[in-house]
């Protein structure tokens, strides 16, 4: 028995090692990773580049303290806001911690504004991690069960509804942000209607609220630009990231703008490993390597022509659902829950993985090759149709 507190149902296999798109188990089995960690490993396994550049950085500095200057951190921020038009970055470890940034920074503002109650709006089916505030924000019951008192100040909407917005806008007082996710990731890679974003960018301007975009798991490239918001030619106040930003090494960031931008002040939030110069390097290489190597309109082709295979092998399949998402971002929903598809994949050299019951969530690394996309494709389809065709 492992002495791992049970906080996973893990797949039974261990890696050793990987390369590109493949990892490798203890006995020497190849894996097709079509997961990357869950949007993490933007640049897949051992990247060339990134494990020089790594390793140079390991050999200068790994940590020194916030409460000195780091060059790294000032080199990703500036890069960040010259990338998302947004002006200042705080830097942390992870998704949790970069939305937990947002819900004070929301408050401060709502409190420097003489709102002593502030409140912000979330959604239905949203997921923003499992500190105590971010599963509060978080709409799915089985991540908040057993852990309440939940932190009060959240008003929940069902997604890509605006009315509903409005409906809060006019009910509701001392609202004073939007926290929503431009692609539900954990809540089955949902996309709602481009016009959605517009309106909520124009809601929350005729009501002073912050317009904060979790972008934890579509940012960051995948969805072929940028930032998942970009698609609807908008701009936020704050954006989350994290997940795909180190390719593998924890980083996170809440990035603000405009009214948003100076609210904080010495003192009011700080993180002892936020942005070292390890993952601030780790941070700016992921980035300039997806620059150099035009993986962004790479991620917008391949992703395309994935979803028009998946569309043309399974769209016809009786127990299909939809076949959703948007560049290397990509659930296909089953009208019955399949998460034993995972462990056949995975049999098979094949990894993927079902969230919110009965979506198969594919988010393959941003360096996949067409070749391997149609191994993919070759591995997931007769799986997925063997299994509709059960019972
Ligand atoms: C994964 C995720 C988080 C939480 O990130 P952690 O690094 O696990 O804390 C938050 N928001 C979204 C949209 C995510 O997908």
């Amino acid at each position: 028995m492992s002495h791992l507190m049970n906080t996973y149902n893990r797949q039974p296999v261990t890696f050793t090692h990987g390369e590109g798109a493949w990892l490798w188990d203890i006995n020497g089995k190849r894996y097709l990773d079509a997961l990357s960690g869950i949007a993490v490993n933007t640049l897949g396994h051992a990247h060339p580049k990134f494990t020089a550049a790594l390793s140079a950085q390991i050999g200068k500095l790994i940590h020194v303290s916030n409460v000195y200057q780091i060059r790294e951190q000032e080199l990703i921020a500036d890069k960040l806001c010259e990338l998302a038009k947004m002006q200042e970055v705080f830097l942390c470890n992870s998704g949790c911690e970069a939305n937990e940034a947002a819900i004070k920074l929301a408050r401060m503002y709502g409190n420097q504004r003489g709102i002593d109650t502030p409140t912000i709006i979330v959604m239905e089916k949203a997921f923003h991690g499992r500190t105590l505030a971010t599963l509060s924000a978080t709409g799915n019951r089985k991540v908040q069960a057993g852990f309440e008192p939940l932190v009060k100040g959240f008003v929940r909407v069902p997604y890509d509804d605006l009315e509903a917005i409005r409906q809060v806008a006019a009910h509701t007082p001392n609202i004073v942000a939007v926290l929503v996710e431009p692609i539900q990731g954990e809540g089955g890679i949902r996309t709602p209607d481009i016009s959605y974003l517009q309106g909520l960018r124009k809601i929350c301007d005729e009501h002073e609220w912050l317009l904060m975009l979790d972008e934890v798991q579509c940012g960051l490239g995948r969805t072929g630009k940028w930032f998942a918001f970009q698609h609807a030619g908008i701009l936020p106040d704050v954006m989350t990231l994290a997940k795909g930003l180190g390719s593998g090494v924890p980083i996170g960031a809440c990035l603000a703008a405009g009214k948003a931008a100076g609210t904080f002040k010495p003192g009011n939030h700080g993180s002892t490993f936020g942005g070292n110069p390890l993952a601030s390097t780790a941070a700016l290489t992921t980035l300039n390597i997806m620059e150099q190597d035009k993986l962004l309109e790479h991620a917008a082709t391949l992703g395309a022509w994935i979803k028009q295979q998946l569309q043309t092998r399974l769209g016809g399949e009786k127990g299909v659902v939809t076949i959703r998402g948007q560049g290397l971002i990509l659930g296909i929903e089953l009208d019955k829950p399949c998460a034993e598809i995972v462990g056949k994949a995975l049999t098979n050299g094949l990894l993927i993985n079902v969230t919110a019951d009965n979506v198969i969530r594919l988010l393959p690394s941003l360096i996949f090759s067409q070749a391997e996309a149609q191994q993919l494709l070759d591995m997931l389809c007769p799986l997925i149709t063997d299994f509709l065709a059960q019972e």
